[in-house]
């Protein structure tokens, strides 16, 4: 095959791949909100169908939000399959007001195509999408076969699609998967991201009376606020290190490798800081041990804290209840279930038996072993495609990484267009042009390599 005629297509077909990706951002599709999915799979499918993929969506029952899968068989080379994985739904828009165009506008200015979705990950999605297309329509086939799973609930924590990898499991069989996303940082170089942290999500209340009281009251009757707080206080200390018992149990330190790959991976400090408006990292962190954290420390987060009167003004009220939601990251080899248990033996054994708990996601860590020949395929088409790139042990987010390793038995990798501080999942989202176009080249060239690894 004649790489440089399918590269030279990707250059000549940004405006397609924009127009496509136009109207992905412009179907909206919250899976938070049910919004759209029906709609965005459909699209999605006839995306594919244009560029040439046979499309399928996949159901699992009734108020499941469908998969779209795509299939490419190739002629040359049908022994090895790679798997993209992405997803069609987005985060909900809101506030509204903050976004400067509508959010779902698509609207392009200079180098950015802005709206929610734009990188997170219809942007992403189109990538693969036209990779695919510059082959086929170049030559009539490509490298390897190519599959894709396109899942509708990755917001709301990909509760489904474990039970789709297993359903389809021998349909979805591949020899590595391409994750869903990959950042690019502010010098330009792909972030290859070979695992995913694991997360433990629940919700703990405390219910003290009936109903709220006058806060004149607060003389005999408690406050669940002031429980709840001290029940959060006990869970980690201030610099935050995680004060439940046996919560680092499982956990193994790193390997020599991967030492050596945190070393080597750059994070500018002051302009993390500078984009988030804050002067110092919990517990004082630097240099090493910042990384070290994001690629591998485990959190105790609190998303929410609600209870009382929070509006404008005074309002003298002893709340009756109060609710906090918590999001715990994990890492390899913690199981989400182990670490609730523990959580709620923590709770009990220092008196707050009374709070309770209730978990509204788990899901495990996982890592790719950096060994992996699939990871030299990557980095050399990524080397290739943005000039340089970035190899790090694992993403600092979440995603259900662990299913896939688990059922399909594959590595699976994290590269792609996001720019850094595209604002996900925040007003004003968009995705750079550039990027989208190299990731796209890089894609190409992963197929073309693995083809022949
Ligand atoms: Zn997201």
């Amino acid at each position: 095959m004649n790489l440089m005629q399918v590269l030279r297509h990707v250059d000549n077909n940004m405006k397609g791949l924009l127009l496509d990706l136009q109207s992905l951002i412009r179907q909206p599709s919250v899976s938070a909100k049910n919004e759209g999915l029906e709609e965005c799979a459909k699209l999605v499918g006839k995306i594919m169908k244009n560029s040439g993929i046979k499309s399928e969506i996949l159901h699992l029952g009734k108020g499941v939000p469908p998969v779209v899968y795509g299939e490419v068989r190739s002629k040359q080379n049908p022994s090895k399959t790679i798997l993209f994985y992405n997803h069609y739904d987005v985060q909900p828009a809101e506030p509204f007001e903050l976004w400067a165009d509508k959010p779902f506008s698509g609207k392009i200015k200079g180098n950015k195509i802005f709206g929610r979705g734009a990188a997170d990950d219809k942007g992403e999605l189109i990538t693969r999408i036209k990779a695919v297309e510059s082959y086929l329509k170049t030559h009539g086939d490509v490298p390897c076969n190519v599959k894709f799973l396109v899942e509708g609930e990755e917001e709301i924590g990909s509760m489904h699609v474990e039970k789709y990898l297993k359903k389809y499991k021998n349909k979805l069989e591949c020899d590595g998967v391409i994750w869903e996303f990959g950042y690019v940082d502010e010098k330009n170089r792909p972030i290859i991201s070979l695992g995913m942290k694991g997360l433990l999500y629940v919700e703990l209340s405390a219910i003290e009376s009936v109903r709220d009281a006058h806060s004149s009251l607060a003389v005999i009757i408690k406050n669940p606020a002031w429980k709840l707080l001290e029940a959060l206080k006990t869970l980690r200390d201030s610099n935050g290190k995680i004060l439940i018992k046996d919560w680092y149990k499982e956990v193994t330190p790193f390997t020599k490798e991967e030492l050596a790959l945190i070393k080597s991976e750059p994070f500018d400090e002051s302009r993390f800081k500078k984009e988030y408006g804050i002067k110092k990292f919990v517990a004082s962190k630097k240099g090493k041990e910042v990384k070290k954290a994001m690629v591998g420390g485990p959190t105790c987060n609190i998303a929410g804290f609600i209870s009382g009167y929070t509006g404008p003004g005074a309002k003298t009220v002893l709340p009756a209840k109060a609710l906090a939601k918590l999001d715990f990251r994990l890492v390899p080899q913690m199981e989400p279930l182990k670490q609730l248990a523990r959580l709620k033996q923590h709770l009990r054994k220092h008196g707050f038996s009374d709070v309770k708990i209730k978990m509204i996601h788990g899901e495990a860590a996982s890592k790719t072993k950096i060994s992996d020949p699939f990871v030299s395929t990557v980095r050399e088409a990524a080397n290739e495609s943005f000039g340089k790139s970035i190899v790090s042990v694992s993403s600092a987010g979440t995603g259900p990484m662990y299913s896939f390793a688990k059922v399909l038995r594959t590595p699976c990798i994290s590269i792609g267009s996001t720019y850094i501080f595209s604002r996900i999942h925040s007003p004003n989202e968009f995705a750079r042009i550039d990027l989208l176009k190299k990731t796209t080249k890089c894609m190409c060239l992963i197929m073309d390599k693995f083809a022949t690894s």
